[in-house]
């Protein structure tokens, strides 16, 4: 079904928000992570967090020991571009 897209939609893929559940909070923490089950040793997940949900969502994924490396998102970003 085609939806019309929203000035604040447009804003909301902009702005990168947390991926706690129920969290709008931007974004300023990249997890990443890797499920050695489902993905290749070089393959990386990401989860973004907010300041407030950081510890909480490396600890979900730590305990599993998914979690391969938490940075800053600004960092993540220009690494990317590199
Ligand atoms: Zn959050």
């Amino acid at each position: 079904m085609a939806q019309n897209v929203s000035v604040s939609d447009e804003i909301a893929d902009a702005t990168p928000v947390c991926s706690a559940k129920g969290c709008r909070t931007a974004a300023i923490w990249v997890l990443a992570w890797n499920n050695p089950k489902l993905h290749t040793p070089e393959r990386r997940k990401t989860w973004l967090a907010c300041d407030e949900h950081r510890e909480h969502l490396s600890q979900f994924l730590g305990v599993r020991g998914f979690l391969k490396d938490v940075v800053p998102l600004a960092e993540w970003e220009s690494a990317a571009d590199r």
